[in-house]
């Protein structure tokens, strides 16, 4: 097809129209994309979490399905469960916290690099569980832990766990996103 004035004209006025809004969807049609710095980075860890090999009860068998075949956790980026803390971002909590465990636990957390992420699974992370009323267990892992991500259920269900994965990729990606007990202590 041959290229004339009108053409060229047709495209430096487009040009110019998406430049005088700045907005960046419009931007974005014409190839140019504005962001930060952070936003790109955050993109990147929402979409890559690497959790820590790490169990403590029954919920842990749960966590070991969601990484199975049947669940495709790798469609999301989250598959690959890192035996050193050194190398995970994410602390899944899958069970009751012993106080006698409370310690160890602290110290996987502390080995894992900035900026790192929890996930409090099952009723036992959230609040002891069954257990809260035993002189043994920690009332809930956010007693020493900064959870992100709260997912109930005894066990909760892969299913579950996956929804919890995805809320805590909503919240890195905007961190104006809370958790649902945070909300609900604000409200
Ligand atoms: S929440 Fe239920 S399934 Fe999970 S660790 Fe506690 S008792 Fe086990």
């Amino acid at each position: 097809m041959a290229v004339n004035e009108s053409m060229i004209d047709a495209l430096a006025a487009a040009r110019e129209e998406a430049f005088r809004d700045h907005d960046v969807e419009t931007l974005a049609k014409h190839n140019i994309v504005v962001t930060t710095i952070e936003k790109v980075l955050n993109w990147g860890r929402a979409h890559s979490f690497w959790p820590a090999t790490f169990g403590l009860a029954c919920c842990t068998i749960e966590m070991m399905a969601t990484a199975g075949a049947r669940y495709d956790l790798s469609r999301f980026g989250y598959e690959l469960f890192r035996a050193s803390p050194r190398q995970a971002d994410l602390i899944i909590i899958p069970g009751p916290v012993s106080w006698k465990l409370k310690p160890l636990v602290e110290r996987v957390y502390h080995q894992m690099a900035e900026p790192k992420y929890v996930i409090a699974m099952g009723n036992c992370a959230i609040s002891g569980g069954p257990f809260r009323d035993s002189y043994a267990v920690v009332p809930g892992a956010d007693s020493f832990l900064p959870v992100d991500v709260y997912i109930p259920g005894c066990p909760p269900r892969p299913e579950a766990l996956l929804h919890g994965l995805l809320q805590l990729r909503r919240k890195v990606l905007d961190p104006q996103v809370v958790s649902g007990v945070e909300a609900a202590e604000k409200s």
